[in-house]
């Protein structure tokens, strides 16, 4: 299996779409692709999209409502796809009566929907995430205006004129590993019993190992060995690209840091005691952690960890 076939197994990571972003800076296209009869309108309404309530499919309208913010995500299956941010509760609650719909959360949705609806979803809420941290420009503070179907941020002030395009922030997580044991750790806000790989964002100037290296020592003073790039995952919560690694540590001794509540080591057999008995929980299925977790558990047994934790 290759980066790329291991990324897309990850959830947010399947979205099978032609973004055009060779189109985007043409307005008028962009106005025909809005009006054409095949042209779908994705709702999101405060970080959550409307599902029908029978069967959770993913719900579309053939035309946007009135006064709403829309983005253009691309071609789905030659179809025009284009994502609409409702901005009032009010209107929010009369399409989805008038849909037989709910509003669902990105995580929940993606229990719930296919891979790729799910990284649809996850598209639209990161490029709506991103303009609502944007609407006034970073360097002169006046107001932004939207250009390139949504995709581009153009500062108001003539005299300034500065473009912005989506932010996205890179943050590592890790699996560390040492002989038949990983490491696992538990922040402070966390319930009890619940244990995840270690976590942070990359800083300015610093490459994505060195980073792996610095959040380890700093969480749980382990001195790492091997760096392996495992995959990437969009977690749109609000901006994140998580990149995934698999890395050794040089021995098992731990120096807790600041950031976490506990963090210990969990050998293969104590592993899936704790997991099965309910002592441990881990991330959701749905997360990179669970990912890089699950297929170490399944190279050292040839077992789902998806089988075990459904158990439960
Ligand atoms: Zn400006």
């Amino acid at each position: 299996m290759d980066h790329y076939q291991r990324s897309a197994r990850n959830a947010f990571s399947a979205c099978i779409i032609d973004r055009q972003t060779e189109m985007r800076a043409d307005a008028g296209s962009i106005s025909a692709l809005a009006a054409a009869a095949d042209a779908r309108f994705l709702l999101i309404h405060e970080r959550c999209c409307l599902l029908r309530k029978t069967d959770h499919a993913m719900l579309l309208l053939p035309q946007p409502p009135a006064d709403s913010t829309t983005c253009y995500l691309g071609l789905r299956q030659q179809q025009p796809l284009f994502a609409v941010q409702l901005q009032q509760a009010s209107e929010a609650a009369r399409l989805a009566a008038a849909m037989a719909g709910q509003w669902v959360d990105l995580r929940t949705a993606a229990g719930t929907v296919s891979a790729d609806e799910a990284g649809i979803i996850a598209y639209a809420i990161a490029v709506f995430n991103w303009q609502q941290r944007h609407r006034f420009c970073g360097s002169c503070g006046s107001p932004n205006t939207q250009l390139d179907g949504g995709h581009r941020m153009h500062c108001s002030n003539p005299a300034c004129a500065q473009i912005t395009f989506p932010r996205i922030d890179p943050a590592m997580i890790t699996l560390i590993e040492h002989d038949d044991a990983i490491l696992l750790g538990r922040q402070e806000n966390w319930p009890q019993r619940r244990y995840s790989t270690l976590a942070g964002f990359v800083e300015p100037g610093e490459s994505i190992e060195d980073a792996v290296r610095r959040e380890v020592m700093e969480e749980a003073g382990v001195v790492l060995d091997t760096i392996h790039y495992h995959s990437s995952q969009p977690w749109p919560f609000p901006g994140s690209l998580m990149l995934g690694f698999r890395t050794t540590a040089s021995s098992t001794q731990i120096r807790l840091g600041a950031e976490l509540a506990d963090a210990r080591w969990w050998h293969l057999h104590e592993f899936e005691q704790s997991l099965q008995s309910g002592q441990l929980l881990l991330s959701i299925p749905q997360s990179i952690a669970f990912a890089l977790i699950s297929d170490w558990y399944h190279e050292h047994t040839g077992r789902n960890l998806g089988d075990i934790v459904a158990e439960i």
